[in-house]
């Protein structure tokens, strides 16, 4: 198991109430809101944590760049994907390579 299963595992054994804290915690660290992907529309709906919650709900839709790498929850979590708010949480992507055997720049 890498960083992120073991993560995830660690996550979905914890109750509800602790759960929703950790996810509070690393939605206070998320960098979204300074990516030049990050629009109004995702500010004004208080998006962040695409890396676990997955895609924008209709607010971003253009890729302009990523900053994930650099953010602290991508080392936390183990992250190796990017572009989470248009492609899809880590999980997801990481299921869609398996399927298709393809590695997304
Ligand atoms: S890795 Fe990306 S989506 Fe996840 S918290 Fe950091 S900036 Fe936000
Ligand atoms: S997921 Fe990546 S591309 Fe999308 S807003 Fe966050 S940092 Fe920018």
């Amino acid at each position: 198991m890498d960083t992120f299963e073991l993560m995830a595992k660690k996550m979905n054994e914890m109750a509800p109430e602790e759960r929703m804290k950790q996810i509070e915690s690393l939605k206070a660290m998320c960098t979204c809101p300074g990516c030049p992907s990050y629009t109004i529309c995702a500010k004004k709906a208080r998006e962040s944590l695409y890396c676990a919650m997955g895609k924008s709900f209709m607010c971003i839709s253009e890729e302009k760049g990523c900053i994930c790498p650099t953010c602290p929850v991508a080392k936390n979590l183990g992250l190796k994907n990017k572009f989470f708010c248009t492609r899809g949480a880590e999980k997801a992507q990481r299921y869609e390579h398996t399927l298709w055997g393809s590695t997304m720049v």
